[in-house]
């Protein structure tokens, strides 16, 4: 028992004197600096959302079941081919979020010669409920003329996309390039039988987008006004989800 008191006594001096004189510091070896890891680009939240939810896919078979509905409706008795639905192309019929998904993984924006790029490679592909809207709207006897913001020299390549996938329409109103991209003149032209598609004046009974100036009038602007400006939708104007880009932004 005795043997262990020179021991204790070591341990409680050496812990009275840590509390009394601090070992020197020794000067802490600065640790090894990690590389930078440049974090993945990833696409935006929007485009995920579009490629990747089935509550996109199921809005966009609502919204184009509605119109059915409606376009059902609203023509019967009328005579085939005195009628028309007007159509976007862009996130309305066709789905460009490839297009977006890559620039996002380049780490790069929408910019107008990789946009013209990717028209070119005719890879969009169609939109959930589209193509049987589409179907139905020409056995209904109406026409459809797609009014779309690509511009004529893109309209080649637009109309193969349609092709491709057995989208139906019967007259593609693009964009003259440099031209406004207002529709409404478009619009018009259709309802007076103006179009160089050299289709006859034709009703429009309803119209399908994704932007507010896919409709007559519309701009952003109407969103300062009350309820009763949109009384149009849901009847006769028919509109789909677009978060990654558009009018708004
Ligand atoms: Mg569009």
């Amino acid at each position: 028992m005795l043997r262990r008191w020179p021991l204790l006594v070591v341990l409680v001096l050496a812990t009275g004197c840590r509390s009394v004189a601090p070992a020197p510091t020794v000067p802490a070896v600065p640790a090894a600096t990690p590389a930078p890891v440049a974090a993945a680009p990833r696409a935006s939240e929007a485009t995920r959302w579009i490629r990747d939810s089935a509550e996109h896919r199921a809005i966009f078979l609502q919204v184009f079941r509605q119109a059915t509905a409606f376009v059902e409706q609203a023509t019967a008795g009328r005579a085939p081919g005195t009628w028309a639905v007007v159509l976007d192309a862009d996130e309305t019929v066709i789905d460009n979020s490839l297009y977006q998904l890559e620039r996002a993984e380049a780490g790069k924006a929408y910019d107008r010669e990789s946009w013209r790029a990717w028209i070119a490679r005719r890879e969009a592909t169609p939109l959930p409920g589209a193509g049987a809207f589409l179907e139905r709207v020409r056995a209904l006897g109406g026409r459809i003329v797609i009014v779309t913001n690509r511009n004529h020299s893109e309209c080649p390549d637009t109309e193969a996309v349609f092709a491709a996938h057995a989208l139906a329409f019967d007259a593609m109103l693009c964009k003259p390039d440099g031209g406004p991209s207002e529709k409404n003149s478009r619009f018009d032209a259709v309802a007076a039988g103006t179009t160089a598609a050299g289709l006859p004046p034709l009703e429009i009974v309803a119209f399908v987008g994704d932007n507010i100036q896919d409709f007559p009038r519309l701009t952003q602007a109407v969103r300062q006004q009350g309820d009763e400006a949109f009384a149009a939708f849901g009847a006769r104007y028919f509109v789909l989800p677009n978060p990654m880009y558009g009018s708004w932004d």
